[in-house]
């Protein structure tokens, strides 16, 4: 996962990235980057650290312009190197292009190994170089023309800003797989986002999403054109957006990530009523789901957990030693609340399974009574190849055990997971069809290589 945002035509336009980015720090947090352009030069700083140590003030007098586009990043492909963090930036025939990517090419092996066998020198090892490589190559005459070139080649997920010295470019790809929403300042310029909390955060009004396989530019002037590269109606939008990456202030595909959470858990107290004492939630991505599984059975909702906020996520660390000490530090279980009590205790997802067996251990040490895990989301089985860091199905806790060998390898007294139907009932009516959910069902909108 990452973060993507582009402004067009603002005084204070690398100062507007940095506070989009800001926003969207939860969407990657192994590295930041600012491009910006004065209309003839593009200016760069990329940094391998969260958002406020990447950049200080000094930072604004070198990323000049009035137009900017940012990226954090959460690598999927290639390693954290810094060769890796974007923006990206090339001369070509036509002119300087920087880009900043959201989303992993599918096709990624198979187009490096052609750009490599035809002389291509490639500095990163991460599928958004070789975007650059086939446009820069390409004989067509404009951008836009190259553009729709390269997405003949190119599979897989991509929401992608291109800005060159005179024009920036917003496009997802076909079947919308990764969000990316349009705004408007209130002085009249456009915005872009991977997530409309960026939007509040600087004054900017929500417009609509690009849609998949359209094509937006904004040009110095302000002036906005789409086309659309894609006839294809299928939509495959990511349904672990709404279940776990998005902020939950956010709209994301066009709904809202808060309600949607809710119905979640209301969903799951339907299908898994259970007798106990407080529905607790694993902060923060299990509160929303938790307060409408309170909410929907009666049961009084605690907070049985006070999050420490100084530690970033613990998922995000690619190690596996870090990831299990992160919990510790970042989680405690109000004990006093919880001695003797039987608790329903509601998260997001069961990835790896690190979190939960933790949790258990963590609140039977407090004293609590009956654990009954709750997840408002089905069994997560297959890994998935559009921009979520699980590569390893083995990794997998669902994919290789059954209902009953998770809850005692979590040592919970039970785990009950959201059906399928909940979890599509919890959307808006008729939006089944529109979402990828290969990660519960194994159903890939595109085929990866690798299965
Ligand atoms: P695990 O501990 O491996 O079972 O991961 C599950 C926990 O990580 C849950 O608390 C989720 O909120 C969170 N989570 C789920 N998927 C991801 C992801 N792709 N990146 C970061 N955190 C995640």
């Amino acid at each position: 996962m990452c973060g993507i945002f582009g402004v067009q035509g603002h005084g204070e336009a690398s100062n507007l990235t940095y506070l989009g980015l800001y926003s969207m720090q939860h969407r990657g947090q192994e590295s930041a980057g600012i491009a910006s352009t004065d209309g003839e030069q593009i200016y760069r700083i990329r940094k391998p650290k969260l958002v406020s140590d990447a950049f200080s003030q000094h930072s604004f007098q070198i990323l000049k312009g009035r137009s900017s586009i940012g990226h954090v990043r959460y690598s999927t492909t290639g390693d954290g190197g810094m060769s890796n963090v974007q923006p990206f930036s090339v001369e070509t025939d036509i002119g300087k292009i920087s880009i900043v990517h959201n989303g992993n090419l599918t096709n990624y092996a198979e187009i490096k190994k052609e750009l490599i066998q035809s002389g291509a020198i490639l500095q990163a090892t991460t599928d958004t170089e070789v975007i650059l490589h086939l446009i820069a190559r390409s004989n067509k005459a404009t951008l836009l023309e190259r553009i729709y070139e390269c997405f003949e080649k190119i599979q897989g997920a991509y929401s992608l800003l291109f800005l060159t010295p005179q024009e920036l470019i917003a496009t997802r790809d076909p079947l919308g797989i990764r969000p990316l929403c349009m705004g408007q300042l209130k002085t009249g310029q456009y915005v872009f986002s991977s997530e409309t909390c960026a939007f509040d955060l600087i004054g900017a009004k929500y417009i609509r999403d690009v849609e998949p396989g359209e094509v937006v530019i904004v040009d110095k002037d302000n002036n906005l054109s789409s086309s659309t590269f894609s006839k294809n109606k299928k939509r495959a939008s990511c349904i672990f957006e709404h279940i776990y990456f998005s902020r939950p202030d956010s709209k994301v595909f066009s709904s809202s990530a808060y309600i949607v959470r809710k119905n979640l858990g209301r969903q799951l107290a339907k299908e898994h009523p259970l007798k106990a004492d407080y529905v607790i939630s694993v902060p923060d991505s299990g509160n929303y789901a938790a307060l409408g599984y309170s909410e929907q059975s009666g049961i009084p909702f605690e907070f049985g957990f006070i999050r420490n906020h100084y530690v970033g996520r613990t998922f995000i660390e690619p190690k596996q030693s870090i990831r299990g000490f992160g919990v510790k530090v970042k989680l405690n279980p109000v004990s006093m609340i919880l001695e003797g009590k039987d608790l329903i205790v509601v998260d997001d997802s069961i990835v790896r399974g690190t979190t939960s067996k933790k949790i258990v251990k963590m609140l039977k040490d407090a004293g609590a009574g009956k654990v009954h895990m709750m997840i408002s989301s089905p069994p997560f089985k297959s890994p998935c190849y559009y921009g979520i860091d699980t590569p390893n199905k083995a990794e997998l806790l669902a994919s290789h055990m059954s209902l009953e060998e998770i809850k005692d390898f979590i040592g919970a007294d039970s785990v009950s997971y959201l059906s399928e139907e909940g979890m599509y009932s919890s959307l808006q009516q008729g939006q089944k069809n529109n979402f990828c959910d290969a990660c519960f069902t194994a159903n890939y909108p595109v085929k990866p290589s690798q299965v």
